[in-house]
């Protein structure tokens, strides 16, 4: 059976729900799509994630405009990734929040991330035109930064460590508890890790996830985690699919065996448990190539294109 390349064939738009997580904190989840929120402080609006387009962000701020007219202050992007960040011009933010890697990061392989995931996920790609160009953060960070939001406290964002990319941040909010996590956590969805740093993430990087006591995670796709045990349980199913993959890699590579055995082992024991999730097959080839290089020294992620994509993808998944 031949699959179609990553979500290439995935054209079905998806159901968008605002939840509102305490007051003036709101989240919008879209069936595995790519999540998003946004923050009240007194007088403006804190929002994370800008979506793939400025078409596609317009749609979320009028969803978000039902409920509050503050003007945009700060728009945090949780790491580098197209889909995540290159609708920010809609959102005629003062600041754009990144860690100092994600800048770095968007000016050594940017362009090539935003034609390699326009290919793999078009269907986010509303109005692709929309786009100005590269999205480029002013103000970034390397451990934390803390935006005082008046009556509601602060909102601190803080970098956990290696883990999804070299530079995710997430954003706590410690009176209401509620962390947005990015794609650090997934909570009923598939991991994508093909830019990741495996080791660290289910290691250390989680660890400092999970201190923070989150009662209510938002992650980077999926359903929102309410609950203490539904936090735990998001970070725990995101920590046990990095496991398997270092395990049963590692173990193959030890062995003398190929990338492709690698990614049918992986699969044949992520499968029942993740197969039904969203973007499960899209990812799954890119993360065992990436973690086959990380296992074999490659300190950092080689830079995904277009061509590399489809070349991947024809080698494990057909
Ligand atoms: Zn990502």
């Amino acid at each position: 059976m031949v699959k179609a390349f990553a979500s290439s064939a995935d054209l079905e738009a998806k159901q968008q729900t605002l939840e509102i997580l305490a007051d003036g904190v709101y989240a919008l989840t879209a069936e595995g799509d790519p999540n998003v929120g946004a923050v009240e402080g007194d007088d403006f609006l804190v929002c994370f994630e800008a979506l793939a387009t400025p078409a596609a962000a317009r749609d979320w701020l009028a969803v978000l405009r039902q409920h509050t007219r503050k003007p945009v202050r700060y728009l945090v992007l949780s790491h580098y990734h197209a889909v995540r960040v290159l609708g920010a011009s809609a959102f005629d933010a003062d600041v754009i929040v990144a860690h100092d890697r994600t800048r770095a990061l968007i000016a050594e392989r940017g362009q090539q991330d935003w034609e390699s995931e326009y290919g793999r996920m078009p269907r986010l790609f509303k109005e692709p035109a929309s786009i100005p160009g590269l999205t480029w953060p002013t103000l970034t960070f390397s451990d934390s930064l803390t935006i005082d939001l008046g009556e509601r406290g602060p909102l601190v964002l803080r970098h956990c460590g290696r883990g999804h990319t070299e530079g995710d941040l997430v954003a706590w909010l410690p009176r209401e508890r509620i962390l947005f996590a990015g794609d650090l956590v997934e909570s009923q969805a598939a991991l994508y890790t093909g830019d990741a740093f495996h080791r660290d993430w289910a290691g250390a990087t989680l660890d400092r996830v999970a201190q923070l006591g989150a009662e209510t995670l938002v992650g980077g796709r999926g359903a929102v985690a309410r609950g203490a045990e539904a936090v735990e349980a998001a970070i725990a199913q995101t920590r046990d699919f990095l496991h398997v993959m270092i395990t049963e890699v590692g173990a193959v590579q030890r062995a003398g065996g190929t990338l492709k055995q690698a990614f049918e082992r992986v699969h044949t024991l992520l499968e029942p448990r993740y197969g039904r999730w969203p973007i499960f097959e899209h990812c799954l080839p890119f993360d065992v190539s990436r973690l086959w290089d990380e296992l074999e020294g490659v300190e950092r992620p080689r830079i995904w294109t277009a061509q590399r994509d489809r070349e991947v993808w024809e080698q494990l998944q057909s």
